[in-house]
């Protein structure tokens, strides 16, 4: 079987979340299943990659495009729109162009696909929403798939762009890609697609609900007989502390992670005994930085220390680096995209904090695991299908969990941890437990080949 992976970053080449980690991830899991998998991503600076092809698309000008090789991985070059610092944006916002951009890049993907023979055409979030349908409107046979990794990004441009898309005016309808006098490339994924997944099961029908569909709810549950969730999981070549070339000290048990304690303290200035709390994560609204800032104080008085690795948000940035002017010795704020910092962070810390108002899948959390660093969060999307509450009495469970969207409730799971930390021999057994637990690929690659064996060309009985 044929397949192609669309998306706007993957790792070892772009990343700004966990999309870069699965794009990076699963296909190399689907290729040990028999599948033959290859990657469109955008070339961004510093790609590079030999010319194999070069290809001419109409979108009000002509615009010379050239495709570059690498592996498996194919890179549309368009240096004017590819070519900067940044993917999506600045710290100042997003670019200004990234309708375009990513319409270009999605026409290309799709006339690359519609000349050779591909199975199933795998497109994932919103910058890849129009392939479906420009594949459906080029009468490709590819079946295509739409995975959603976060329903908070839509790609919603002003009703002016759409002579960009070059699509008949018919498709700018409420039924169609029309949202509230926008365009919304998030819906055209999630209506011209022939399944549509999101990556965890709860989320899958959390957005459903008005609640959490961020405007879109309605839509999903048009489509709620093709839309299923398949949780994600981690690539444990590159998340393992036995080999990871990145931490201080590789280890397999609680004793050598102590080593990369002291030394992750030492790298950031941070002194004491106390039970270290690591959080690596964009700084945004979505990761629950608000009832975090307002419990800060109480996470101080009760005795823990923090750091912390993320961008993003500046006002939360700048709440958070005053706690560190504050407390320089009890709290490190790592305003950076740094993946060797966030490899020590995993490693270092006693726990990691994940106090998500939504979370679709979170690999923080599993890759925490891995790490024997146990995770506090939130009960929501992916973090509820993947932590359960750890009992002191009965030793069950792999984290601590609140489930009230509050600061309040965030204490109280903290005070819990605290507790679970002072027992030593318990807290190290538990440790160690999350070491070994599970979450490799495999099982979730399967059902996405079982998915693509399943899915028919929709209005079509193939
Ligand atoms: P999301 O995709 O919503 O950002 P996930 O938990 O699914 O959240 O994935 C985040 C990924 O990005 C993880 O691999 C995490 O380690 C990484 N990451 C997030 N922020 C940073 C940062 N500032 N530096 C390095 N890695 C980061």
């Amino acid at each position: 079987m044929k397949i192609a992976f669309v998306a706007s970053e993957a790792i070892p080449y772009a990343k700004t979340g966990g999309l870069a980690d699965v794009v990076g991830a699963l296909p190399i899991s689907l290729r040990q299943l028999g599948l033959n998998v290859t990657v469109f991503l955008p070339r961004y600076k510093g790609i590079k990659g030999t010319l194999c092809d070069r290809i001419s698309i109409e979108m009000g000008e002509k615009y010379d495009i050239k495709v570059y090789k690498d592996d498996d991985f194919y890179f549309i070059d368009y240096p004017n729109f590819f070519n900067r610092d940044g993917l999506y944006g600045t710290e100042k916002g997003d670019f200004s162009d990234n309708c375009e951009r990513f319409t270009l890049f999605s026409k290309v993907v799709s006339q690359l696909i519609l000349k050779a023979s591909y199975d199933i055409v795998h497109c994932h979030d919103w910058q890849t929403g129009l392939i479906p349908l420009y594949l459906k409107l080029g009468k490709s046979s590819a079946r295509s798939i739409f995975t959603i990794h976060n329903l908070g990004y839509q790609g919603r441009f002003p009703a002016q762009k759409f002579p960009i898309l070059g699509l008949d005016n018919g498709y700018f309808t409420p039924e169609s890609i029309e949202y509230y006098g926008d365009i919304n490339f998030l819906k055209a994924g999630i209506l011209y697609s022939d399944v549509v997944t999101t990556v965890s099961q709860n989320y899958a029908q959390e957005i459903q609900t008005p609640e959490m569909g961020f405007g879109l709810d309605g839509v999903l549950r048009t489509r709620q007989a093709s839309l299923i969730g398949i949780v994600n999981g981690i690539d444990y070549g590159r998340w393992n502390p036995e080999t990871d070339d990145l931490i201080y000290n590789k280890y397999a048990d609680f004793r050598g992670k102590q080593k990369n304690r002291q030394r992750l303290m030492d790298e950031c200035g941070l002194k004491g005994t106390r039970p270290l709390i690591g959080m690596v994560s964009r700084i945004a609204g979505q990761k629950g930085f608000d009832i975090l800032v307002k419990a800060f104080d109480s996470i101080i008085d009760m005795g823990f220390n923090v750091i912390i690795l993320g961008s993003g948000d500046e006002s939360f940035q700048k709440k958070l680096t005053t706690f560190s002017t504050v407390h320089p010795q009890r709290v490190s704020v790592n305003i950076k995209f740094d993946n060797k910092l966030a490899h020590r962070i995993y490693a270092g810390s006693d726990f990691f904090l994940m106090p998500s108002r939504y979370e679709p899948c979170g690999l923080g959390q599993l890759i925490s695991l891995r790490y024997g660093t146990i995770p506090i969060v939130r009960h929501t999307g992916g973090l509820a299908d993947t932590i359960t509450d750890y009992d002191p009495v009965s030793a069950k469970g792999n984290g601590f969990i609140f489930t009230e969207y509050s600061s309040k409730h965030l204490i109280t799971a903290l005070s819990r941890s605290m507790m679970a930390y002072n027992c030593r021999d318990a807290f190290e057994k538990l440790s160690e437990k999350c070491m070994t637990i599970n979450f490799s690929w495999g099982e979730s690659a399967k059902k996405y080949v079982q998915l693509y064996k399943n899915t028919r060309l929709s209005g079509t009985e193939e």
